[in-house]
């Protein structure tokens, strides 16, 4: 496998040269005090120094030996306490906290680029601070100050890992059958009882304590998922001075064997009568929880693109150095008993979708980060628009980046042949790895069903007319005569789009089954009209500077053209089958199937 190399130059040009966010930064007072592009700059470098030399080189012996599990006690693979060790030493855990708790405050258009790293080098090891800043930022935004003090400022010094304890055996997408109960006890805290599966770094060696977000149901709570309480449930309670406390019946009782994130601890947890202290209000657990999804879920997504780019990375050196076979247009290297496998149309193509999804999947979800921070840290009409397009692109970022992230990992695969097949090189790995992306953290269908049905059904489309206007306001701006043969094309899909959407919510509102019936193909074709407006920037950029003489720009004026001929029109096939009616999937009965 490629030693992996962070791509700082492309995360730099999408930053400042595209997005400019250094400009932003300067007009949102919380951003300004905190960053600039010297201290990006550096953030980003420092980051991508542990992410090459301490977690990439434990990915592979992490799948190898995966976590082990005896009697309870949860270890992890060799190396992962070591690497965590200086994770922490490094700050790294505070680098998106509150400010007021220890934190560093950093936007999450940085903290993005600090997960694709951790992601390319091994997304198991990524997991493991994943879960616990999300924990982080609920408590920021619903816990009491008290549980805030109390929490936090160890969770951002890494010396406590946090967890997401939602599923049980029979409830996994729909969570308002959840029967973990809470009883509210004198003291203000609740006993929580009931188990939990798929806990992703429930219990392990890393940190001395493990500080649980648990959804339950007080005994009278009303059914469903309007009677869900979110609770802190620490592993080990915690005494007046701080100090570490009573051990609070937070058990692991297995862990799963799984298809990839071997070195991630995927638990069974139980919980009996272990003390617990209410987040935010009774049976608005859901809303709490949805702060933590919401990150999750961009991070989800960040997960398929930094598997992506690993794979890219491999099959780019395996394919520069693989003979094979003539070249279609006459022997390129004499020399050598056959040409690389570079010179076939069919290895371009294949690294060339890699490239083009990869690179625009970047540029995308530093879009979609930016608008999190004008979310955040914005005002009035900036913020509303903001917020709109967080709601709405949200689920794509999660689905789409997945979807095209196991795609990309499949091509690298590919570009190995049988040598992609086995373990040596490391790229049947990155498939496995990436496949889960996938499917937590809400299934890629529920994340379509969320964007047509919740998001733009929901809003009678107006949260997509805010992406609309967005794109049609940039391709009014554009003038430039050499920017045609990008702004032409994403007009027509732009429009497709809009047609789409409105051809949706006519028929659902006869039949509601037209949603799911096209809510799949309806995403992706957002996704691939999103990157098309985020290549089209990306262009331009690069057009203005294809004169310097640095290759990097020429390449990404030859990726986009290559992503609006043949990846956009993708977009085709997709809407075709989304007009096509929900009849063909409806009319069947279920014995015939
Ligand atoms: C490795 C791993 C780590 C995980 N980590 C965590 C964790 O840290 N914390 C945690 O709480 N959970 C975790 N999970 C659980 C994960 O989030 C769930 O598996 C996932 O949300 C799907 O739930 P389910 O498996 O019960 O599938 P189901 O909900 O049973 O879904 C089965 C199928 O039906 C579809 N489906 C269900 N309902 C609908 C609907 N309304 N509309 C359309 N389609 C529908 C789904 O898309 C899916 O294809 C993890 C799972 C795994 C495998």
């Amino acid at each position: 496998m490629a030693d992996y190399q962070v791509p700082l130059k492309d995360m730099s040009f999408v930053l400042f040269d595209v997005f400019k966010a250094d400009e932003l930064w300067q007009t949102l007072p919380a951003l300004a005090e905190n960053v600039d592009r010297e201290t990006a700059d550096a953030i980003l470098q420092e980051c991508a120094k542990i992410a090459e030399q301490e977690i990439a080189p434990l990915s592979r012996q992490g799948d190898e030996t995966g976590v082990s599990f005896d009697n309870g006690k949860v270890t992890t693979a060799p190396g992962y306490k070591e690497a965590f060790n200086t994770y922490v030493e490094g700050g790294w855990p505070s680098l998106g906290g509150s400010t007021e708790y220890g934190g560093m405050g950093m936007p999450k258009v940085i903290t993005a680029f600090h997960e694709e790293m951790l992601c390319s080098a091994d997304i198991a090891f990524s997991l493991y601070p994943g879960l616990s800043a999300g924990a982080a930022l609920s408590i920021v935004k619903h816990a009491s100050e008290d549980l805030k003090q109390r929490y936090l400022t160890r969770m951002y010094a890494g010396e406590w890992n946090g967890s997401m304890c939602l599923t049980e055996s029979h409830a996994g997408t729909d969570l308002g059958m959840i029967r973990t109960k809470a009883i509210p006890q004198e003291d203000g805290s609740y006993k929580v009882t009931g188990n939990k599966i798929f806990i992703t770094a429930g219990e392990h060696d890393l940190t001395e304590n493990i500080v649980h977000l648990v959804l339950a149901k007080l005994p009278d709570a009303p059914a469903g998922p309007r009677g869900i309480s979110l609770f802190i449930v620490p592993k080990y309670k915690v005494n007046d001075d701080e100090s570490i406390g009573d051990f609070n019946h937070v058990s692991c009782g297995s862990i799963e064997h799984k298809m990839g994130i071997n070195a991630s601890a995927t638990c069974v947890m139980n919980f009996d009568d272990s003390e617990g202290y209410l987040v935010g209000e009774v049976n608005k657990g859901l809303n709490c929880m949805f702060t933590m999804m919401n990150f999750e879920r961009i991070g989800v997504g960040i997960q398929g693109i930094g598997a992506a780019v690993r794979s890219y990375q491999n099959a780019l050196e395996y394919a520069k150095d693989r003979l094979q076979s003539r070249s279609a247009t006459g022997i390129k290297s004499p020399e050598k008993a056959a040409d690389s496998i570079m010179v076939h149309g069919d290895v371009r193509r294949m690294l060339l979708n890699m490239k083009a999804l990869n690179e625009g999947s970047r540029a995308l979800s530093t879009y979609i980060s930016m608008q999190l921070d004008i979310s955040t840290y914005g005002e009035g009409e900036q913020k509303e628009k903001a917020d709109s397009l967080v709601a709405l692109m949200t689920p794509l970022a999660k689905a789409f980046f997945t979807d095209m992230g196991f795609e990309s990992t499949v091509a690298g695969q590919q570009v190995f042949g049988g040598h992609g097949y086995i373990r040596e090189w490391g790229q049947e790995q990155l498939v496995r790895d990436c496949r889960i992306a996938q499917i937590y953290e809400g299934t890629n269908g529920i994340q379509a069903m969320d964007l047509l049905a919740r998001k733009v059904a929901g809003s009678k489309g107006a949260l997509m007319q805010s992406f609309l206007d967005e794109v049609n306001t940039y391709i009014a701006e554009s003038t430039s005569d050499n920017m045609n043969e990008f702004i032409t094309p994403l007009t027509q899909a732009v429009t497709d789009l809009a047609d789409l959407t409105k051809h949706l919510l006519t028929v659902s509102a006869d039949n509601a089954n037209e949603l799911g019936a096209s809510a799949n193909d309806y995403l992706h074709v957002f996704g691939y009209t999103a990157m098309a407006f985020v290549w089209a920037k990306m262009a331009e950029v690069a057009l203005d500077k294809q004169d310097c003489g640095d290759d990097f720009y020429q390449s990404k004026i030859h990726t986009a053209r290559y992503y609006f001929a043949r990846l956009l029109p993708r977009r085709h096939s997709l809407i075709a089958s989304a007009k096509s009616g929900c009849e063909t999937l409806f009319d069947i009965e279920d014995d015939m199937f």
